[in-house]
């Protein structure tokens, strides 16, 4: 049975046949779950203005559509 990355959710390369099973695709994927929980992390701990807010929304949704 083939598995998907849990980022992406294409299909995962042959597994190696040491170590354990792989979650993910390749380094873009680790780091990407790896960052966007940074991100969410810190985002609770900065309270930003209002203004600052409006920009930061913006930037992450600009980064979520690159994607598009
Ligand atoms: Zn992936």
């Amino acid at each position: 049975m083939n598995r998907n990355c849990e980022f992406c959710g294409r299909e995962l390369p042959e597994a190696k046949k040491t170590g354990r099973p792989r979650a993910f695709c390749g380094d873009n994927c680790r780091k990407l779950v790896y960052l966007l929980g940074k991100i969410e992390d810190r985002l609770v701990l900065v309270n930003p203005t209002p203004e600052k807010k409006k920009l930061l929304r913006r930037r992450l949704w600009s980064a979520a559509n690159i994607m598009n």
